[in-house]
C-alpha cells in the first residue's frame, strides 16, 4: 500500500484501465451469470453498507429478506418454508448438506458414543454425477464421502444407480434441476419417493433452474410440491437478474434449518444460522426490487425469449449439421462438436467469443442468458463454421 493516497482522478483512471480489460457479456455464452437488471442495481447501490451478518441495525433491509424468502417459497409451492439468503449455489448446498450431517451426527451420538464406536464409517452422501464441483468441496469441508450416481442417455440420474449406493450411513441425496453443465432436469419425483422410502434428506440444486423451470410452458416437479424434498437452493444471481452475491437456501423443516444455529454473543441479534458473518444487504434489496419489478410475468417473458433463442440458435446448427448432445431442456446447450477444446481456444482466440466445454461426455456448451440476441447468435454461428470448415 502507498504511504500516502491517489486522488480520485488518479484511481477513477487506473480503475477505468482495469474495467476496459474485463471481457463485456457481449461475447460470452460460457457464463450463467448477466447484466443484472436495472432496478436491482439501483436497489444495490442504496443499501450498499447494509450489513444482514447484523440485521437487529438493518431491520428495514431484514424485512425485504423475509419478503423474498417468502416469495421464493409461494414460486416453489411452499409458502411456510425457513431459510436465507446466501451468496450463491455453493454456500446453499454447503449449507444444506451441512444440516444434514449434523442431524445425522446427533442421532448417532444419541445411540451410543459416536467416535468410540467401531462400526461407525464416515457419513455419505449420494449424488448424480453431473452435480455440481461445489459438492466436492461439500465432501472436502463436511467431511462426508461423496457416492456420484451413473447418468441414464439422457444424461439424468440414474434412479436405480442412486437407490444401489444407498445405505446405513447416507444422510441423504441430491437431486439437480439444471444441471450445470447440461441443463438437465433429474428425476426428482422418483427421487423424492426413494427419500421418503429410506427417511433421508432430499436437497434439490436448483441454482441455475430455479429462475427457469417456473416459467417455462412446459410444467415441471422439481420443488416442494414433492413431498420428499426437503431443501431447496436457488440463485437470484444467475436467471433472477440479481446482482451479485445473491443465492437462496430453503428448508420445509424449521428443525433442519435450527441444527445450522450459532451463538453470536456481540451482536444486535443472538443467534445467526448463515456460513459467513458479515453479508450483503445490497444484494437482499437488488433482489427484492427486481423480483417485484418483473413479476412471474416478467420472468416468464425472459425465460420464454431465452428459449426462442435457443431454438432459433439449434436450428442455425442444424444447417451446419452440428447437433446437441442432449434434446436441450433449458437455455443450455451442449453440442457434439470434434476437438471441443481446440474449437474453444480457437473461437477465443480468432473471434473473441467465451464458450465452454462439458466434461462427460465431451461437448462444446452454451448458455443462452438474457444478455444473448438474434444478432449475436448470427455473427456467432457464422464464426463457429468457419473454424469447423479449418479442421477438415
Ligand atoms: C452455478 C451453480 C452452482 C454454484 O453457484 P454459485 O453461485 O456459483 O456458488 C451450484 N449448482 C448449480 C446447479 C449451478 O448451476
Amino acid at each position: 500500500m502507498n504511504e500516502t493516497g491517489l486522488s480520485e482522478e488518479e484511481i477513477r483512471s487506473i480503475l477505468n484501465d482495469s474495467k476496459a480489460q474485463d471481457l463485456t457479456y457481449e461475447r460470452v455464452l460460457s457464463s450463467m451469470c448477466t447484466y443484472p437488471h436495472k432496478i436491482a442495481v439501483e436497489a444495490h447501490m442504496q443499501f450498499i453498507e447494509s450489513n444482514m451478518g447484523d440485521f437487529g441495525l438493518f431491520r428495514g433491509t431484514y424485512d425485504l429478506e423475509k419478503k423474498v424468502l417468502s416469495a421464493l417459497g409461494e414460486l416453489l409451492h411452499e409458502t411456510n418454508i425457513v431459510g436465507y439468503m446466501t451468496t450463491g449455489g455453493t454456500e446453499s448446498n454447503i449449507q444444506a448438506i451441512r444440516s444434514m450431517r449434523n442431524i445425522f451426527l446427533q442421532q448417532h451420538k444419541s445411540q451410543d458414543s459416536l467416535l468410540e464406536d467401531q462400526n461407525f464409517e464416515r457419513p455419505n452422501l449420494v449424488v448424480p454425477d453431473s452435480a455440481h464441483f461445489s459438492f466436492d468441496k461439500v465432501s472436502d469441508i463436511l467431511d462426508v464421502e461423496l457416492r456420484k450416481a451413473s447418468l441414464d442417455k439422457d444424461l439424468k440420474v440414474s434412479v436405480e444407480s442412486v437407490g444401489s449406493l444407498i445405505d446405513q450411513n447416507t444422510i441423504g441425496l441430491v437431486a439437480i434441476a439444471g444441471s450445470t453443465e447440461f441443463g438437465q432436469v433429474d428425476p426428482i419425483k422418483e427421487l423424492s419417493d426413494i427419500a421418503l422410502e429410506n427417511n433421508i434428506f432430499l436437497h434439490v440444486d436448483a441454482a441455475f433452474g430455479g429462475f427457469v423451470l417456473p416459467f417455462m410452458e412446459k410444467s415441471y416437479d422439481f420443488d416442494f410440491k414433492l413431498p420428499g424434498v426437503t431443501s431447496i437452493a436457488i440463485d437470484p444471481h444467475k436467471m433472477g437478474l440479481s446482482t451479485i452475491p445473491s443465492g437462496a437456501l430453503l428448508f420445509r423443516d424449521s428443525h433442519q434449518f435450527e441444527s445450522l444455529r450459532a451463538d453470536t454473543p456481540y451482536l444486535t441479534v443472538s443467534t445467526q444460522y448463515t456460513l459467513t458473518g458479515t453479508r450483503s444487504g445490497a444484494a437482499v434489496a437488488a433482489t427484492y426490487a427486481v423480483m417485484n419489478f418483473l413479476g412471474k410475468e416478467g420472468y416468464r417473458e425472459t425465460v420464454s425469449r431465452c428459449m426462442e433463442l435457443t431454438d432459433y440458435l439449434l436450428d442455425k446448427l442444424a444447417e451446419m449439421d452440428v447437433y446437441p448432445l442432449i434434446e436441450p431442456v433449458m437455455n443450455v446447450i451442449a453440442l457434439e462438436v470434434p476437438e471441443c477444446d481446440l474449437v474453444r481456444s480457437r473461437l477465443a482466440k480468432e473471434f473473441n467469443w467465451q464458450v465452454s466445454i462439458t466434461q462427460n461426455p465431451h461437448g462444446l456448451r452454451l448458455v443462452i442468458m438474457p444478455h444473448v440476441s438474434f444478432e449475436m447468435i448470427d455473427s456467432f454461428v457464422v464464426d463457429l463454421k468457419k473454424v469447423l470448415d479449418s479442421l477438415e
